[in-house]
């Protein structure tokens, strides 16, 4: 139990947990698993094994109630629902809230094997410099080979792998592959430029996320200079003070820090000044209408104008047309992403690509 919550025995056999501050309703559902859990551990009495289960019902401040009478009495009604399916599991009072919190449960468990059985794959987009059309680096953006679904995109597993912590596991993951991936290119005579890796907050917050980001890059014999780690406003700013402290050691290491979906985050600006980051990278919402939309002409021009006050490259996520790649040139924004050049591709394929440049450079 977190510290903001209340266990109360109400008689017999019957408890409450109280949880206060809950993000999302179904985050009750990982308490409500965990007892159920723990309660499944045998209890050894002389030379007895017993077990016991636990029947929960879960009810919702203000969803399903805003007195705590209503409430206890609608758990109560989940919890009967919870002994009739058997007991040992969780319901909650609504079934949509039992469906979603199962789904989620179900999703998270297939993540956990998805790693163990090496089904995540990496793909990487070429980031360009627009004036030459030269690759200047590339993005590594992981996707699920789901055995039975496909290929899963991240906006779908991405969310519930940062809820759950799982983020931690799989972006060390992203960084080994894809750090291997490039050293190789290098040693290949290849020039893939700066690898830009996603990093989770929650990666960064880890105690010893030095100490791996360190190992990582001699296992991989990857140099800091072919590193960038973007990391995104928002995420950034639900904590700045230790995003600061933290990027800091980063950036001592000389590895690049980019601040990805930028305009989308309510940075403010004196956060931003103190932030140890070297780029910008234009959200790709801001990009979408350009040239059309007066706003984000507004936004994009302030963004870039931003970037070079606070001496910081720029780059644009997202561009699709040549109208917006002009735009973005005749406005100094010079390095460009996005499905104009390349969407994001496999290993394979971006080899091909890279081999292409080296010819292209040395004709
Ligand atoms: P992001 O880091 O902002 O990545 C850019 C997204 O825009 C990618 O979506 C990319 O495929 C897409 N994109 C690039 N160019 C274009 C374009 O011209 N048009 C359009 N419509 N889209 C374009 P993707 O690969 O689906 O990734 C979505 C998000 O998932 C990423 O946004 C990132 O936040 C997250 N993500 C992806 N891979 C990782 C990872 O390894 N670790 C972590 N922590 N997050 C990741
Ligand atoms: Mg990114
Ligand atoms: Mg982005």
């Amino acid at each position: 139990m977190r510290e903001e919550d209340t266990l109360a025995r109400l008689g017999g056999d019957e408890f409450t947990v109280l949880m206060q501050e809950l993000e999302k309703g179904d985050d009750a559902a990982l308490l409500a698993e965990k007892v159920i859990e723990v309660a499944a551990q045998p209890v050894y009495i002389e030379e007895h094994t017993l077990y016991v289960t636990a029947s929960i019902g879960i009810s919702l401040y203000p969803k399903d109630g805003t007195k705590s009478n209503e409430l206890l009495m609608y758990a109560d009604n989940a919890m009967y629902k919870a002994k009739e399916e058997g007991r040992n599991n969780f319901q909650f009072y609504s079934a949509e809230m039992t469906a979603l919190a199962l789904s989620k449960l179900v999703m998270e468990s297939n993540m956990r094997k998805a790693l163990e059985n090496e089904e995540f794959v990496l793909y990487y987009q070429p980031q360009m410099n627009g004036t030459n059309d030269e690759l200047i680096g590339m993005e590594a953006l992981v996707r699920w080979q789901h055995p039975t679904r496909g290929l899963i995109s991240p906006a779908e597993f991405i969310p519930l792998a940062e809820e759950t912590g799982l983020i931690v596991e799989l972006d060390k993951w992203v960084m080994k592959t894809a750090m291997n991936q490039v050293s190789k290119w290098y040693k290949q005579g290849l020039n893939p430029g700066v690898l830009a890796l996603n990093l989770a907050i929650k990666l960064l917050q880890q105690k010893d996320f030095i100490d791996v980001l360190k190992k990582l890059i001699e296992e991989t014999t990857c140099k800091t200079e072919w590193l960038e780690l973007e990391v995104t406003e928002s995420q950034i700013m639900t904590n700045p003070e230790h995003a600061i402290a933290k990027l800091k050691e980063v950036s001592d290491m000389k590895i690049e820090i980019a601040i990805d979906d930028f305009g989308t985050g309510y940075s403010s600006l004196s956060s931003l000044k103190r932030l140890p980051i070297d780029k910008l990278k234009i959200d790709k919402s801001f990009i979408n209408n350009l040239p059309d939309d007066e706003e984000d002409v507004s936004i994009s021009k302030a963004i870039i104008a931003l970037a070079k006050s606070l001496n910081l490259k720029v780059i644009a996520e997202g561009v699709e047309t040549e109208e917006q790649k002009t735009f973005l040139l005749e406005n100094e924004c010079v390095n460009i992403q996005g499905y104009l050049y390349s969407k994001p591709i496999e290993a394979v394929d971006m080899e091909k690509f890279l081999v292409k440049q080296n010819n292209s450079k040395s004709v």
